[in-house]
């Protein structure tokens, strides 16, 4: 009884005095009384989960507030990572690990015969990002808490995330992701007294006075509310935060006037309701712009509560507004968040009255900016009407900065109308995002060597020449921490057997793997890890969708958004290839395979959503098709998520990088499965490359058309897909195969065949077709030989260090941030 008050009385002091699994066990019973008014056996699995996750912000809220603390008594540098995604993943397990309350957590639940992993399964994931760059932005919090860096997410809270994909008859339907079903997340803190204003529509008037001043009028104004989102530092106190931000109308001294129809009240809810929507989705195109109105009143929203509040916690005066590049950046992922340029040069102006050269160049040493991708259909260009309209005041700033970078390019380049225009800021109608993130930032950073290499030659060649100075390369990294020990503990604890733990702080330690490698020992425990997450996977696929895999066959996997250059019907076509050998000869002798297919596709995106319904009618036919006695299965996950992400990987022995070249940035993926030990069958292209250059030939499986050849065939043409078709006769058949009744939909196919055949094969499957046969019949054999496989697996986990967020994340704090300390992870170098 007496302990029992000890510890509930406040929970800062349990924090403190926790020494056990008896505490953990006694602090949880009373958290779940707490907060649910229930004693534990009548607690329900979500609401345990409620109370654990609850009892473990205790934990982080302390060390928010220790680290708020000690940032300001350092003034330490902030970094504000902006980014109109956040794909964290789910966060209970990731904080324990990061708190190192793993194990007294798993202890304490046990005693109370509650098994943990069952409760971590109850947390929603949030999907508040379309694949990649959402991701990325995620695992680079994680190592900036984790390097002891001060850095910052700012998103927003979408009330809906990405839409939930669910598959029937083989079509894709989209459900609302209702993820704040309790109308809250566990993990947050809303600040509503930090709200902002956020200004939309109107018209500016000029004054001038000796100065001229800017009276912004007959505005929109909408609150941004924060919720804050403590993100924890790898076992080392630190916690920094994701701040999202949230559209709403507080209605509570809003008269409600009684109109003719008597609706009154009602009227200021539905105003209400209409204004709050501002926040209510995510938009579900990867790589794709959307120029919808919406989507510009999100990236204003966004940019301009972050700044106003980034602001207001740093300027005390006029000479903190002129240290703000020493006290501070702003970064932003993708030009998704670029109006910061503008919005940053408004405040110092209008608001802090700061002169135009002053703000240019306090603005331009505080941004930087990373791109993310060289796809033209990728690239926002906003209409000047809707941007203006939107918003007047940003558009006049935009203009003025368009002018001024029109001159200077003027004098760089007299006469030189062509060039001038190719790089304005505003041209042709619209304003140009990139080029204006370029313009009013210090550092551009491409995410691969050869993306940044295209960025330079050829995206953006005319500003690497203005100003070479401004680009930098930084590949991609993920946080090893959670794909790694959260996603494949047994891996990581045989890997800490092997070497010790050195290589959870410091990723490059992962080296040391190499002396394992002819260890026969070693070598077998790696398999039978590797076998375990097999089994664990292929129960899942079980469970969820009755189909049984055999977990001794080579499990292939192709997870990532559908998109046409990401080529899953290459994939397709090849298991199409294989399965005609077994229909020539039923006895062919073909390595067992198992193909795992998951990813969703943007709903507006006809020839992705037929993709799905490709991979669902080959894996009808393939799965009960007797004549291949189950040596090849093909499966398609639903709603693919992070979590899911974390069951496939470690239970893959392949994986499926094949975009066609130079049309991937990055890749992080690939990263993911590398570090889990499957092996890389690619194109050169992205992060590929770096993985191919650090493992070496015997150990990923390379092929297909280079970038510079496909931008040769893109610019001097000579590829014609009916060569092709005509000379390669299992081309001829697959393509067939699509449009005579094979499936049995005749005409459901038609615009693969035509895009494949008719529309030039705009992505090269025909092309690259033969190549990538070859590679997976040289992969299947070699994967039959244990032994030499698993060097293979080894080589790719030994080499994955480079891959690490924190190696990545240090790289932008030297070259980007200029943050004075030296992450750990540089300083041997
Ligand atoms: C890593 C990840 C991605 C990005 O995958 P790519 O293969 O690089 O396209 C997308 N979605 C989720 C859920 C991820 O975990």
């Amino acid at each position: 009884m007496q302990r029992e008050s000890q510890i509930t009385g406040t929970n800062f002091d349990f924090v403190d005095a926790m020494s056990g699994e008896e505490d953990f066990a006694i602090a949880f019973t009373a958290n779940v009384m707490k907060l649910h008014g229930k004693s534990l056996d009548s607690a329900s699995n979500r609401e345990k989960y409620l109370a654990l996750a609850d009892l473990v912000r205790t934990f982080l809220s302390k060390r928010l507030a220790d680290t708020e603390a000690a940032y300001r008594q350092e003034q330490k540098k902030q970094v504000y990572y902006l980014s109109l995604e956040f794909l964290p993943g789910r966060l209970l397990a990731a904080n324990l690990l990061n708190l190192g309350l793993q194990q007294v957590c798993e202890q304490g639940l046990r005693r109370l015969n509650i098994n943990l992993a069952e409760l971590i399964d109850q947390e929603e994931d949030p999907a508040l990002g379309n694949g990649g760059l959402g991701r990325l932005a995620a695992c680079y919090l994680d190592s900036m808490a984790s390097l002891g860096l001060a850095g910052h997410g700012c998103g927003i809270r979408y009330r809906y995330g990405l839409f939930e994909q669910r598959v029937t008859d083989g079509y894709q339907r989209e459900f609302p992701d209702n993820w704040l079903k309790e109308g809250r997340n566990e993990w947050e803190y809303r600040r509503p007294e930090e709200t902002m204003n956020v200004r939309f529509g109107g018209r500016v008037r000029t004054i001038a006075n000796g100065k001229l001043h800017f009276i912004h009028e007959n505005y929109q104004q909408i609150s941004a509310v924060p919720y804050d989102i403590p993100i924890a530092g790898y076992q080392n106190e630190i916690v920094n935060t994701l701040r999202l931000w949230s559209a709403e109308v507080d209605v509570t001294y809003q008269a409600c006037t009684f109109d003719r129809h008597g609706k009154g009240c009602i009227n200021v809810i539905a105003d209400k309701h209409a204004t709050e929507s501002l926040t209510d989705t995510l938009y579900p195109d990867d790589s794709v712009y959307e120029g919808k109105l919406l989507r510009l009143k999100q990236q204003y929203f966004l940019v301009s509560a972050s700044l106003q509040s980034i602001l207001r916690k740093h300027v005390v005066n006029k000479a903190d507004l002129r240290l703000l590049p020493e006290k501070l950046s702003i970064h932003i992922n993708d030009t998704h968040p670029s109006l910061a340029v503008a919005e940053l040069m408004r405040l110092l102006l209008d608001e802090y009255g700061l002169g135009w050269a002053e703000s240019w160049d306090i603005t331009t040493r505080t941004i930087s900016y990373t791109n993310h991708t060289v796809l033209p259909e990728a690239l926002e260009k906003w209409p000047i009407d809707l941007f203006q309209t939107l918003l007047p005041r940003i558009y006049m700033i935009v203009q003025e900065i368009n002018e001024r970078f029109c001159r200077e390019l003027w004098d760089m380049y007299p006469g030189d109308w062509q060039k001038i225009k190719a790089m304005a800021i505003i041209a042709d109608g619209t304003v140009h995002m990139a080029a204006l993130a370029i313009a009013g930032s210090h550092r551009v950073n491409g995410v691969s060597a050869i993306h940044t290499q295209i960025l330079k030659q050829k995206t953006m060649s005319d500003f690497y020449q203005l100003t070479p100075q401004k680009f930098l390369n930084i590949t991609n990294g993920v946080t090893h921490r959670r794909w790694m020990l959260l996603a494949n503990p047994d891996l990581a604890q045989l890997i800490c057997e092997a070497i010790g733990d050195r290589w959870i702080a410091n990723p490059d330690e992962l080296q040391h793997l190499l002396n394992f490698a002819h260890d026969n020992s070693f070598c077998c425990a790696m398999a039978k890890v590797k076998f375990a997450n097999k089994l664990r996977l292929a129960k899942y696929i079980q469970a969820k969708y009755g189909i049984a895999i055999d977990t001794c066959s080579l499990i292939d996997s192709h997870i990532k958004r559908i998109h046409a250059y990401k080529r899953q019907s290459m994939n397709v076509l090849h298991i199409m290839d294989l399965y005609n050998r077994i229909l020539d000869n039923p006895h062919a002798d073909i390595v067992p395979r198992t193909f795992i297919f998951a990813g969703k596709a943007a709903p507006g995106y006809y020839k992705a959503k037929q993709t799905i319904k490709l991979i669902h009618a080959l894996a009808e036919k393939i799965n009960h098709d007797p004549l291949v006695k189950n040596r090849i299965k093909v499966v398609f996950l639903q709603n693919y998520n992070v979590s899911h992400a974390e069951l496939i990987i470690p239970g893959s022995d392949v994986s499926e990088q094949i975009p066609t070249a130079s049309m991937e940035a990055c890749g992080t993926g690939n990263m993911k499965f590398m570090m889990n030990g499957a092996v890389t069958i690619g194109t050169l292209d992205g992060a590929n490359i770096a993985i191919w250059e650090a493992v070496g030939d015997d150990n990923i499986f390379t092929f297909g058309l280079t970038a510079d050849q496909v931008l040769a065939y893109y610019r001097n043409g000579g590829y014609n897909p009916w060569d092709i078709y005509h000379q390669d006769l299992r081309v001829k058949t697959v393509m067939e195969q699509l449009v005579n009744g094979f499936f049995p939909y005749p005409e459901e196919f038609r615009a693969h065949y035509d895009a494949f055949l008719n529309q030039g094969d705009h992505y090269f499957v025909l092309k690259d077709f033969a190549q990538y046969v070859e590679v997976q019949n040289k992969l299947a054999n070699e994967f039959i030989n244990t032994e030499l496989w698993q060097k293979k697996c080894i080589a790719n986990v030994a080499h994955s260090g480079i891959f690490a967020g924190d190696r990545a994340f240090a790289e932008y704090a030297l070259s980007v941030w200029d943050l004075a300390e030296r992450p750990p992870c540089l300083r041997q170098h």
